[in-house]
């Protein structure tokens, strides 16, 4: 079969881990060009074939800096993101600005650093992490969370409209609960680990969690011109949770 992303250059944040990981590695499968960033240079090191640079998406200059050494990019894959716990009653000031920080305002960070290239270039693909939980469906104990996401499909459509005559396209995949490192974090963090992840399971309607490599070839999709006509949209990948 043909590789899908040839002769595409493609960065990624948060690709040491998880589900930015499985999709660097999906895209070098295609025959993409990666540039792998991540806040954490050891995770980087464990991967191979791809460009590595360390960058944490909350500092401006260094995201600008990163986008000037990577030149045009031809997809810009947004995976960057945390999860707090809690209703809005649980909820920290200090925890809220934290997230609005990473995992929205990062999008503004990345949009400003590497757009004006790549419509120089002749436009590309944006591919931004939203998930089900915020404005798709509202998930116990996501206050901070969810409204976090629901953020990234607002920018996404923003983007999306804003640059569609520049041949820009911007989309959002928004998962169910996908097998991550940090899943087991949040899992392990429970009294009883065992339980919660019987009670993760048990609101994915399929029994079972996502796996990091099922939403990397969504993300593919979404970089490759088989996905030309696709732009402003979320795609949900969620075992089902939103039926
Ligand atoms: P993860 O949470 O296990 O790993 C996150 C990665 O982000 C780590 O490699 C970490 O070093 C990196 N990182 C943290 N802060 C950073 C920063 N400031 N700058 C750059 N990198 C930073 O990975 P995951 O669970 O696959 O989550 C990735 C994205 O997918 C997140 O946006 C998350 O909200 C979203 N998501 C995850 C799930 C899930 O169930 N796992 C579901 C829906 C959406």
């Amino acid at each position: 079969m043909a590789e899908r992303l040839k002769g595409k250059r493609c960065f990624i944040t948060a690709a040491g881990q998880g589900i930015g990981r499985a999709t660097a590695e999906a895209f070098l499968a295609e025959g993409a060009e990666v540039i792998a960033s991540d806040i954490n240079a050891d995770l980087l090191g464990t991967l191979s074939g791809m460009q590595t640079v360390t960058l944490d998406v909350t500092d401006m200059g260094a995201v600008q800096a990163a986008a000037k050494q990577a030149g045009a990019v031809d997809v810009l894959f947004n995976c960057a993101g945390f999860v707090h716990h809690g209703s809005v009653l649980d909820a920290s000031e200090d925890e809220w600005d934290f997230a609005m920080n990473l995992n929205v305002k990062s999008l503004f960070r990345t949009a400003r650093a590497f757009l004006p290239a790549m419509i120089d270039n002749g436009g590309g693909a944006i591919i931004n992490m939203a998930s089900v939980s915020g404005s798709i469906k509202g998930i116990v104990n996501r206050n901070i969370y969810g409204t976090t996401k629901a953020a990234v499909i607002g920018f996404t459509k923003s983007v999306a409209a804003d640059f569609v005559g520049q041949n820009v396209r911007c989309n959002a995949i928004a998962p169910g609960t996908v097998e991550t490192p940090s899943l087991g974090d949040r899992i392990n963090a429970f009294d009883d680990p065992v339980q919660a992840r019987k009670d993760f399971i048990a609101r994915q309607p399929m029994g079972r969690l996502g796996n990091a490599q099922e939403i990397g070839a969504l993300a593919v999709y979404l970089a490759s011109d088989d996905a030309a006509y696709c732009t402003g949209q979320t795609f949900i990948i969620d075992g089902g949770i939103t039926i």
